[in-house]
């Protein structure tokens, strides 16, 4: 532990306190999720970002190597002899001309944050570098996280490189191929529960509580700690100046939560002078955020949210049996976990959310896949969800946008393949059938 770090409560009615020596994942005396908390002037943080950029010229320290830990300051909860890496976090953030013409925008303004370059494919590894440093810390043994494929992914790669048993709890028939092949592959044990992501977040809990295990799931605030990092790789990809939006699928709302935390902390520290405003995008087959925001008008209020609103509406989800259904399988969730801190971070960056449709995600990831390095479709949900911002008018042709993409686009072939080969949208590349003679073959070619 270092002693500049500790645990708190987001509930301002308690605000309880608790050191980084335990595995809590929600207050004890109210039951509201946990924040990690910095004594700042405990801490060395460099006078400016640009100090970080020194760290890409020592890569044979494995710290400096790690996108994450090469912010460690801004992440400081532990020693760094507990520190875990596998090589996260060396992602690129491309600008994308040819993408910002299928939005409206100008060419220079769109850059895409491709989150895919990760050890497991997808963003989640940041955050299981710093969880899983958590975990070692403590001392754990044993670990598990309910998913909808890229945590128990992440969860079972991290597992094994620290020597943790680890078992990933799934839904029933709802994982993309390549997610699900990935926690075989990497040993964990795979339990499938006849239900969808949102019972087994409920399950997992309860098992970990029971048994003692190490709960991966961004309940676990010092996950949410590794995810920040994703926002400061963007800044110094602009030059450590910040963009106007960032765009970021919703689904458990762990990221969005986590980048609202990043520019708080950055902008009391004094190392940036303003916040960029933040678009969730949901899918409209699981939109429980966009509802409870826009229609519901639920607010963060100062941390005094109104829970009846939330209560009444999970209510109404169990009343109707309702189970969400997206083809983005990582943003399949109807009860976020992290709905109260996410409306923290709406408010911290004066953020909207949005809905948008499985065709609409399809087609944007055809564009993403022609055009740049190709994603998963929940990552498809940012590039949709802007080009709808942008019909709005919220977002202005030449702002700086920064699209999270968050996994990589072998997560899911099987939809990628049906698109193309069922010609299911406008954007569908089919391939063509040709007999085995060289004239009809040459015939054939475009
Ligand atoms: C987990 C995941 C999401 C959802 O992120 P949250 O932090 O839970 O909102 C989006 N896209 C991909 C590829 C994911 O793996
Ligand atoms: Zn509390």
């Amino acid at each position: 532990m270092t002693d500049a770090a500790f645990q708190k409560c987001i509930n301002p009615d308690c605000g309880a306190e608790y050191d980084c020596g335990q595995a809590l994942f929600k207050c004890p005396a109210c039951g509201e999720l946990l924040d990690a908390q910095y004594n700042w002037d405990k801490i060395k943080v460099p006078s400016k970002l640009s100090q970080f950029a020194k760290r890409w010229a020592s890569r044979d320290n494995r710290l400096d190597f790690s996108g994450v830990w090469r912010f460690r300051e801004l992440l400081n909860f532990c020693q760094d002899k507990y520190k875990v890496t596998i090589g996260e976090g060396q992602t690129i953030c491309e600008q994308n001309d040819a993408v910002a013409e299928y939005v409206d925008m100008r060419p220079g303004c769109l850059y895409l944050q491709y989150e895919g370059l990760n050890p497991s494919g997808s963003f989640k590894d940041n955050g299981m570098a710093a969880a899983f440093s958590h975990a070692m810390m403590i001392g754990a043994e044993s670990c598990a996280c309910a998913s909808t494929g890229n945590t128990s992914a992440a969860v079972a790669l991290y597992a094994h490189s620290c020597g943790l048993k680890c078992t990933v709890f799934i839904g029933s028939g709802r994982i993309a191929f390549g997610k699900l092949s990935q926690g075989m592959d990497y040993g964990a044990q795979t339990i499938q529960i006849l239900g969808d992501f949102d019972d087994c977040m409920r399950q997992v809990q309860d098992v970990c509580t029971k048994l003692g295990l190490y709960l991966l799931n961004s309940v676990n605030p010092f996950r949410l700690e590794g995810q920040k990092t994703i926002m400061y790789r963007i800044i110094e990809r602009l030059g450590w100046e910040v963009p106007d939006w960032i765009i970021v699928p919703g689904g458990n709302l762990g990221n969005s939560s986590a980048f609202g935390k990043a520019f708080f902390e950055l902008k009391e520290l004094g190392l940036i002078a303003r916040i960029p405003r933040m678009a969730i995008i949901n899918s409209t087959g699981a939109d429980t955020l966009t509802d409870l925001v826009n229609n519901k008008k639920l607010l963060w209020n100062k941390g005094h949210v109104e829970q009846a609103i939330i209560d009444d509406y999970y209510a109404d989800l169990t009343a109707r049996d309702f189970s969400p259904h997206t083809c983005a399988s990582a943003i399949e969730i109807s009860r976020p976990v992290n709905l109260i801190k996410c409306l923290r971070a709406i408010d911290i960056c004066d953020g909207v959310v949005r809905a948008v449709t499985d065709e609409e995600i399809c087609d944007a990831k055809a564009i993403i896949g022609k055009y740049g390095l190709g994603c998963e479709p929940a990552s498809a949900a940012t590039v949709a969800g802007l080009k709808h911002l942008r019909t709005e008018g919220l977002i202005a042709r030449d702002e700086r946008v920064a699209c999270v993409l968050t996994g990589h686009p072998l997560k899911d072939p099987n939809l990628t393949v049906n698109y193309h080969k069922e010609k299911q949208g406008q954007f569908s590349n089919p391939p063509v059938e040709a007999a085995n003679d060289l004239d009809e073959i040459i015939k054939l070619m475009k």
